[in-house]
């Protein structure tokens, strides 16, 4: 890359410092032209990672701030990069970018600082993700499971299942090269029970999905029960700001009315489903449909009653907790798993609680588990090569199983980027925003 790329690093807008980058071959070349330090140090002669402070001059003005240097390999991108700390005022920060655009800086596009980090081996392909991940979430759990890729704990964990491959592709390599030797150890059944070995563990890996997508996109929880029960005063409660018309009239919410919310730390996307009811109206009926297909989508279930009358239990495969709502007015009658009042806020941080515990579950936040469906798709991918090897022990040469173990191992090497070609490489960083 022989290119200086240049962008605002900082969120557009107003705020203290905005910070513009520069990385590539001689980016201390275009420091030179457009910073004047305040000290005696000329720019060709900074320290690296030290602040200086100066003037920094752009075209039609000059501001005061800082320029700081990193010496390759030293740096985010792995090249010598430079920064100015300027003011941050959006039209201070473009005159600066325009400066250094001037001076013979490239725009920088989507992502490209941490693309350059990848290609310099700064970090893994998931790490970017992680970072991403860290950067745009809307959850405390979130940005836990995004540092968890960005400090490469999925990398080291899909290096350590690479690493079994290659043991045993290289087993396999010996006996072919030697076949006439009676090698210890290698036999059909040693080498299934291995392959068998490393597929359980690519499938206990797989199986954090469950949890580790919910983190990521947040956990869908559907509110139904009949009419007026409180549905979409519980929706208010939870969202903690009025979302939903609340009406003492049946069949008020006709159609599903939703927000996000961070809950414990976990992001939740409340559905507030229309009135599930016979005998209903057109409009409501089209309500009806839709409850039905976001029931069938759910990863839990609120099925609310105010113990008015038996509560109708829906047909679903997600978790249900049964709530009882409107505990201000009466007793409950029965045993609920959560029991609460919309209008006085009380059992709501109880159920709070259950709802956290069921989108982790026993995931432990700490540990490498997958968070990304790009991920998830590579072990599936890495698994089935696994299960074709298994099925071809016996039945075919081995080299036909090694194909097969190669295969999975370079399915591996896509979560970390090893094996990633360019189109996968390229759709990860177009995600970034400009300045990352
Ligand atoms: P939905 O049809 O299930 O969405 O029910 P709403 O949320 O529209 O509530 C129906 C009626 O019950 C409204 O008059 C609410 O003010 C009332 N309501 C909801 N929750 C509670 C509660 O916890 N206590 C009391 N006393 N009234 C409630």
């Amino acid at each position: 890359m022989n290119d200086n790329i240049a962008a605002i690093s900082t969120a557009a807008g107003v705020g203290g410092v905005a910070i513009i980058r520069i990385s590539g071959p001689n980016p201390l070349a275009i420091a030179e032209k457009m910073f004047k330090p305040t000290g005696k140090t000329r720019v060709e002669n900074f320290t690296p990672n030290f602040m200086y402070t100066g003037k920094i001059i752009c075209d039609g003005f000059e501001d005061f701030g800082m320029c700081v240097y990193f010496k390759a390999p030293k740096s985010f991108t792995g090249e010598d990069v430079v920064e100015f700390h300027c003011h941050g005022g959006v039209q201070i920060a473009r005159g600066v970018l325009s400066e250094a655009i001037r001076l013979g800086a490239t725009a920088a596009e989507k992502g490209e600082f941490t693309k350059r980090a990848f290609v310099n081996g700064k970090l893994s392909l998931s790490s970017a993700e992680g970072m991403i991940d860290m950067i745009n979430a809307e959850s405390s759990a979130l940005v836990r499971a995004g540092n968890m890729l960005y400090s490469e704990k999925l990398t080291s964990q899909v290096r350590e299942l690479q690493s079994a491959l290659k043991d045993t592709l290289a087993e396999i390599a010996a006996n072919s090269d030697y076949p006439e030797e009676d090698l210890e150890n290698l036999n059909e059944d040693n080498i299934a029970d291995k392959i068998r070995l490393l597929s359980e563990r690519l499938e206990a890996l797989s199986s954090t999905y469950s949890c580790g997508r919910k983190i990521k996109d947040g956990v869908t929880v559907a509110i139904c029960g009949k009419p007026n029960t409180g549905k979409s005063s519980l929706l208010n409660a939870l969202l903690g700001y009025d979302k939903a018309i609340v009406s003492s009239e049946a069949g008020t919410t006709r159609d599903a009315v939703e927000g996000s919310v961070e809950l414990n730390g976990v992001k939740f996307n409340l559905i507030d489903t229309a009135g599930i009811r016979e005998c209903a109206g057109e409009v409501e009926s089209i309500g009806i449909e839709r409850a039905k297909k976001i029931l069938a989508s759910a990863d839990v279930v609120l099925s609310v009653t105010d113990g008015s009358g038996a509560a109708e239990l829906p047909e679903t495969s997600a978790e249900v907790i049964t709530v009882f709502n409107k505990c201000d007015l009466r007793k409950a009658n029965a045993s609920y798993g959560a029991v609460v009042s919309a209008k006085t806020g009380e059992g709501l941080e109880n159920l709070k609680n259950l709802l956290a515990d069921k989108a982790l579950g026993e995931l432990s936040l700490d540990k490498a588990y997958i968070i990304e469906q790009r991920h998830f798709d590579a072990l599936a991918r890495a698994n089935q090569s696994l299960n074709n090897a298994l099925e071809n022990i016996g039945v075919f040469t081995w080299d036909i199983l090694a194909i097969d173990l190669k295969e999975a191992w370079e399915a591996l090497g896509e979560i970390t980027g090893e094996t990633a070609n360019e189109s996968i490489i390229n759709t990860v960083f177009e995600k970034f925003c400009v300045g990352k």
